[in-house]
């Protein structure tokens, strides 16, 4: 646990959150402000600031990580098939628009249109 950092405050249930999954090494839940139906946020439970400060030793968490999306997609609203699916985000820094540093895995998706915020930045 960093001090001070929002997302292994909400790991530790010291600030609320709406957990959809929880496992030894990982947390999801509820994004505060949704930008589209379905918005789930996923965090390894050890702090990692960014993606910049991962490197090859992290790769197989990194893995499971990633395979936590279309299950939790799934499981979560979004759906199914090619008709349907996701958005994976991970943004990374302050050029990359990271507003928590605790790296976290965007799920978005369900119906659109979604909100702005959710689109592809120009
Ligand atoms: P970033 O811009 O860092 O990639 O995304 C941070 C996300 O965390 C934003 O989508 C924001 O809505 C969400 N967020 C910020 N504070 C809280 C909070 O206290 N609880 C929850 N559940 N989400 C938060
Ligand atoms: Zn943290």
């Amino acid at each position: 646990m960093s001090d001070n950092c929002l997302f292994c405050k909400i790991v530790e249930g010291q600030i609320p959150s709406k957990k959809v999954y929880e496992d030894d090494e990982f947390f999801a839940f509820q994004d505060i402000n949704p930008a589209a139906p379905v918005h789930l946020l996923v965090v390894p439970k050890h702090h990692v600031t960014s993606l910049q400060e991962i490197s090859e030793q992290d790769a197989a968490w990194l893995g499971r990580l990633m395979t936590l999306a279309p299950r939790l997609a799934q499981e979560n609203g979004c759906t199914p098939g090619p008709e349907g699916g996701f958005r994976v985000v991970i943004n990374t820094g302050a050029e990359g628009g990271q507003e928590v540093g605790h790296l976290h895995m965007h799920i978005i998706g369900g119906p659109r249109p979604w909100d702005k915020r959710a689109a592809p930045a120009a």
